[in-house]
């Protein structure tokens, strides 16, 4: 005979997991970024491209477009040359959530990429709404071009740094602007670059 108790016990839990299916709110798992050697690994990114059901290579060739740099993928893991800051990583996965997962219509992951000629076109199975996918708003700077110290320059704040500080991506370079917030764009004067690192001055 069952324990009355452990039957309630039992009874609770497979609600639990019942309840905790499809309804459950959509969401991108946290990149699991870490430096090794010259390089910067996201340990979780096929998980990543899984949650988000889409082809692995587009999604790296977007964070390689993002960073600026190149890299490769490695079983489970995407590896980027260079070393970026998990913020970073984690606002170009953002990036490609907006643009090429997320349903505009209805704000559902369920849709699909598909190419209508030679347009890309994102359909949502979930409101029958579709968009083309939109072009990623230029860059401050073209990709490539180098960024001089003591140059003057207005610049995007895409995300914040560990500590506190706002950052943009600018190309290969990360920049850091101290007390700006995401959204804001501030003009900021360039008092020391250091390899793709820039450290700024605010005006
Ligand atoms: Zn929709």
């Amino acid at each position: 005979m069952v324990d009355p108790y452990e039957k309630l016990l039992r009874e609770a839990y497979s609600n639990i997991t019942e309840t905790s299916g499809d309804e459950g709110r959509f969401s991108v798992p946290e990149p699991k970024v870490y430096i090794e050697g010259k390089t910067t690994v996201l340990e979780n990114f096929a998980e990543i491209a899984s949650t988000l059901r889409r082809e692995q290579d587009h999604l790296m060739k977007y964070l390689l477009g993002e960073l600026g740099t190149a890299g490769k993928i490695d079983g489970n893991r995407a590896i980027f040359n260079g070393k970026f800051e998990r913020a970073v990583i984690d606002s170009a996965v953002r990036n490609y959530t907006e643009d090429y997962v997320i349903c505009s219509e209805c704000g559902k992951p369920d849709t699909r990429l598909i190419k209508d000629g030679r347009v890309l076109t994102l359909r949502c199975d979930a409101c029958g709404g579709h968009r083309p996918v939109k072009k990623r708003r230029a860059r401050t700077e073209p990709v490539g071009s180098r960024i001089e110290e003591g140059s003057i320059m207005d610049v995007d704040i895409q995300s914040v740094s560990r500590r506190g500080d706002g950052v943009a991506r600018i190309g290969k370079y990360t920049m850091y602007v101290a007390g700006a917030k995401p959204g804001q764009t501030v003009k900021v004067k360039v008092t020391r670059v250091a390899g793709s690192i820039v450290f700024t001055e605010r005006l």
